[in-house]
């Protein structure tokens, strides 16, 4: 039902104890394993499945869970070659470069307290230098917004609204890390053609970076709960884990593994700059959420927003990517130029009834909105859930307060 939501792994449990006299104590092989495929939803959603929303979750994703295996089919494996791009050199080139042309860039620059009013907003850094501005784009990440101040968070003054301050707190943050290590090309041990490597460890699946151009790369990609619990470890106590388990799975005959000559290790929910990989939808959370994050807020005398908000757990189209992260930017720069006309066009003035929807967001004729048949306001179709050109003439819709 709308009213409770339930971890993803006790709607499993529930599920299948329905079905059977005895509960799970009962449970088929079968069943047994169909537990073991929420291990696909861990690492795709980045939490354990007793973190994760049922009510919030797309179906789709529960019915691909259902029906893929934890391995994937050749033809899955295929098909996620074909659909990836990696990005090998990083960010900067292929993107970062090109967005910042033009703009004055400064980097090691630690936000840590962000005043906004009717007359602009001030964005005071950790080494005492204030900068002042109009607006001001939000683009800190979920894990840094959840801390507080003394946890190193950033303080808003005033505070968030609390429509932003409860999405921020529903919303999860995940955790996935990488271990990358690289060995002496002629030490090379794995297969060397295959870009997708498995092994029956849960806890590891291995991109082959060196079919892949990275010559003597293997990256291993860590999924919770051990991502979580890793963060803890010396990097010495995670090799123990993983150089034993590469060298029975691609080297069993050989008696002696090589070492690797470069080992690298995330550790993203430690990062103080990031607290976290990227978002997933909690036990609790709900589809306005993520467009509510999104929302400007900092709503002045004038009706108009001074804060507006982007980055990958704001985007209701593609949450956790990098071209989820970058549509939210786009978003966010277009609201912040329809706030400017607004704000210039003098019979708008002094009139706040250009903020719409749950998400508090300037409307945008763009959008797509539908109006709901119990309290008459507005609303986008994401932040609904629902597709407005779906319904039918005349047939009714209710929000979710309604
Ligand atoms: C292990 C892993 C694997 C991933 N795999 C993929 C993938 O395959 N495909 C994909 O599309 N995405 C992937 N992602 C997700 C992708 O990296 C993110 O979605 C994307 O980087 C989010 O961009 P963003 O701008 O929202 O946030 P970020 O890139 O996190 O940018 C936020 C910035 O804010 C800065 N910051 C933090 N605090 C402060 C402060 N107080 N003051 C000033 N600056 C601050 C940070 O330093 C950072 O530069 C992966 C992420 C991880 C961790
Ligand atoms: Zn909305
Ligand atoms: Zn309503």
């Amino acid at each position: 039902g709308r009213q409770e939501d339930l971890s993803v792994e006790a709607a499993f449990r529930v599920a299948i104890a329905r079905t059977l006299k005895g509960g799970m104590r009962s449970a088929t092989p079968l069943l047994r394993g169909l537990m073991n495929s929420l291990k696909v939803l861990e690492w795709a959603y980045v939490a354990e499945a007793s973190q994760l929303s049922t009510r919030t979750l797309k179906k789709v994703a529960l019915e691909e869970a259902a029906a893929s295996s934890f391995a994937g089919s050749d033809e899955e494996m295929a098909a996620v070659a074909e659909s990836d791009g990696l990005v090998f050199d990083g960010y900067t080139p292929f993107l970062i470069d090109h967005l910042a042309q033009g703009a004055a860039v400064r980097l090691g620059a630690v936000v840590s307290r962000v005043e906004h009013g009717d007359s602009g907003a001030m964005v005071h850094l950790s080494d005492g230098s204030v900068h002042e501005a109009d607006y001001v784009i939000v683009t800190l990440p979920l894990g840094v917004l959840k801390c507080t101040p003394m946890e190193g968070g950033v303080m808003f003054a005033p505070p968030l609204s609390d429509a932003k301050l409860q999405a921020i707190d529903k919303l999860g943050m995940g955790t996935e890390n990488k271990v990358l290590l690289r060995w002496e090309v002629a030490d090379v041990f794995w297969p060397k053609d295959e870009p997708y490597l498995q092994c029956t460890d849960q806890r590891f699946r291995f991109l082959n970076c060196h079919a892949l151009g990275k010559a003597g790369v293997l990256v291993v990609m860590v999924a919770p709960p051990y991502s979580i619990a890793m963060e803890a470890l010396s990097d010495e106590r995670i090799l123990d884990e993983l150089l034993p388990l590469l060298h029975a799975t691609f080297a069993p005959h050989t008696p002696l593994l090589p070492s690797p000559v470069e080992v690298r290790v995330t550790r993203w929910t430690a990062d103080p700059y990031a607290r976290g990989s990227y978002s997933y939808e909690a036990v609790g959370c709900q589809f306005h959420h993520r467009s509510a994050l999104r929302a400007p807020d900092g709503i002045d005398k004038q009706g108009l927003p001074r804060l507006f908000f982007a980055g990958e757990a704001c985007s209701t189209e593609a949450a956790q990517c990098v071209h989820g992260a970058v549509a939210t930017g786009e978003e966010a720069a277009a609201e912040l130029l329809n706030a400017i006309t607004l704000r210039a066009t003098p019979q708008h003035a002094h009139q706040p009834a250009y903020i719409v929807c749950s998400c508090r967001s300037v409307f945008d004729a763009s959008r797509s909105m539908i109006l709901c048949d119990g309290c008459s306001n507005w609303f986008h179709d994401e932040c609904a859930g629902v597709d407005a050109s779906l319904f039918a003439e005349g047939e009714p819709f209710l929000c979710m307060s309604c």
